[in-house]
């Protein structure tokens, strides 16, 4: 056993310095850090000596935000073995999927997810939380588990390296099948350091003394999910490290987040742009005492510049920001927050300090500051490659650096821009029309809600630019005002010749991205 330091195993020993205070709060449940410790040592302990648990065998996890996803993925690390955080939106054909693609020994699941999988096939023996009724044949207990695990209150001694697996989390999948991003011990050893140096610099930038700011209490409300990698690596793993509490939600509701914020003083919400968009949009607002929140920190999705102005005036004196990251990138990487954050609203803000940028035209070469290409990234942040998929690895991984797909630009301050996704762009008649910045246009119409532009296929232009909108509740607005409105801000090669209003929400996943390939073919068939 070599402690390293970076590797999961330290963490999880130094964490026990935190003792009695709050890691993890539920509903009515609480779990200190000395108690997480002692349940993710216990199963570790069982995955070992009662499942055959060895090193570099994956272990599937498929919940909601439990306490119980934390002591898990907490265990199987702590064991040496890879977890792999299923997503809990996924069906039962895509549940399979990922059990069949990562080859899980071991899935620990809640009791929906278990239920969901009653009539699939998978190999993977099957340990159950929060069951709605009577475990499935065969499946045990986690508690039990826990429980039964026997004296001795240390994981299992286990060799491990910094260099070995740890973790497989999956893609989104906003542009095709989610892929498995293979992640080592080193890769999340550097997400407490990622988000310290942040907070450090919002303190800075804030005028507040860095040095106190970092040794306030923090109580972070995740708003989105651990088997993403805002929610495991960014806030998770960085508050075993840093002695945070985090709060956790069942799913996204801005009615229960108001009253966790008063009732926990929440000093932070971590979650993606929507979140803090509803929560400033709820009428309950002013109705709760949310007066620690000092910080609102979004990502994993582009924040429209509006965004920041609401909070701005809506919720003075708290800081906002606004991070970028991949799964590939063990969470954010770029960050914009503090002051410059306010100079600069449509930028992401500068690279974190391990973390290298490039931009590059189509051949690989740098281009010129200023201009739009691919932002590119390396540093040890960013992961090896993708498991079992060798094509997406080579197509991805180039030359030691990660090809993102994000069209971007540097400024002569070195912050970064992102333009578009390049699969999201529109290309009508020649002209690159960036989806992400007709959106923020359209934020910016105090009736828009929410709202979606997508590429509409055309015999002549190629393509053409459609909107979908969702207005604000009572609001009653044409067409033609929308596109009266939009000629003051952007091109008219820009403006959408298609409008399309939605009562409903927009298909999001839970990273808070626009499923547009839902709303295509919704719309049109496709
Ligand atoms: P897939 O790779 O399977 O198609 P995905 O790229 O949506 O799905 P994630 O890794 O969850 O999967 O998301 C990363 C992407 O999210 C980035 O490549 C970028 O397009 C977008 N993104 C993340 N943070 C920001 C941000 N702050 N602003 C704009 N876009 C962002
Ligand atoms: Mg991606």
């Amino acid at each position: 056993w070599k402690h390293a330091p970076g590797h999961f195993r330290a963490l999880l020993d130094a964490s026990r310095g935190y003792g009695e205070r709050d890691f993890l709060i539920y509903e009515d449940e609480r779990l200190s850090f000395e108690e997480h410790y002692r349940r993710a040592s216990a199963l570790a302990t069982v995955l070992v000596r009662d499942y055959g648990v060895a090193k570099g065998d994956r272990v599937a996890l498929a919940m909601r935000n439990y306490p119980e996803w934390v002591v898990s993925f907490s265990a199987i690390l702590a064991a040496g073995a890879i977890a792999v955080p299923l997503n809990a939106w996924w069906t039962r054909q895509e549940l399979e999927f990922g059990l069949a693609d990562s080859g899980a020994k071991v899935l620990i699941a809640d009791g929906e997810r278990a239920d969901r999988l009653a009539a699939a096939s998978y190999d993977a023996r099957l340990i159950v939380t929060r069951p709605g009724g009577e475990p499935p044949e065969g499946a045990a207990l986690l508690a039990d588990l826990i429980a039964d695990a026997g004296p001795g209150s240390a994981p299992p001694a286990v060799e491990l390296d910094p260099e070995d697996p740890a973790t497989i989390f999956y893609t989104s999948g906003t542009t095709g099948r989610p892929k498995g991003a293979l992640g080592t011990h080193r890769n999340l050893g550097q997400a407490p350091m990622t988000v310290a140096y942040s907070l450090m610099r919002g303190a800075m930038l804030a005028g507040k003394d860095p040095a106190q700011a970092s040794g306030e209490r923090r109580v972070s409300l995740l708003t989105v999910p651990l088997f993403h990698v805002t929610g495991c690596f960014a806030t998770m793993i960085t508050s075993l490290f840093s002695g945070a509490t985090i709060v956790l939600m069942y799913k996204w509701d801005p009615g229960v987040a108001l009253r966790l914020i008063e009732r926990e003083k929440v000093t932070g919400l971590v979650g993606v742009p929507t979140n803090a968009w509803q929560l400033l949009s709820h009428p309950d607002i002013g109705k709760h005492d949310i007066s620690s929140l000092g910080s609102l920190g979004y990502g994993g999705a582009p924040a429209p510049p509006k965004l920041l102005e609401r909070i701005t005036s809506e919720l003075p004196g708290r800081a906002p920001s606004n991070g970028y990251g991949m799964t590939e990138t063990t969470a954010l990487i770029i960050n914009n927050t503090g002051r410059s954050y306010l100079d600069k609203p449509d930028s992401i803000g500068h690279p974190v300090a391990v973390i290298d940028v490039r931009i590059s035209d189509p051949l690989g070469n740098e281009v010129p500051v200023g201009e739009v290409g691919e932002l590119c990234v390396r540093g040890s942040a960013v992961i090896a490659g993708y498991w079992n998929r060798p094509d997406a690895t080579a197509e991805t991984f180039v030359d030691g650096w990660l090809h993102t797909g994000d069209l971007a630009r540097v400024d002569e301050e070195g912050f970064v821009y992102i333009v578009d996704r390049a699969k999201d762009m529109v290309i009508r008649g020649g002209e690159n029309v960036y989806c992400a910045e007709v959106e923020a246009a359209l934020f910016e119409h105090p009736a828009v809600d929410d709202a979606a532009v997508i590429g509409i296929p055309h015999d002549e232009l190629g393509e053409e630019v459609g909107a979908v909108i969702r207005l604000k509740p009572g609001a009653r607005v044409t067409e033609a005002d929308l596109t009266g409105f939009l000629k003051e801000r952007i091109a008219t090669f820009k403006i959408p010749t298609h409008v399309w209003f939605r009562d409903a929400d927009l298909p999001r996943n839970p990273g808070g991205k626009i499923l547009k390939t839902h709303l295509r073919r919704e719309i049109l068939g496709l």
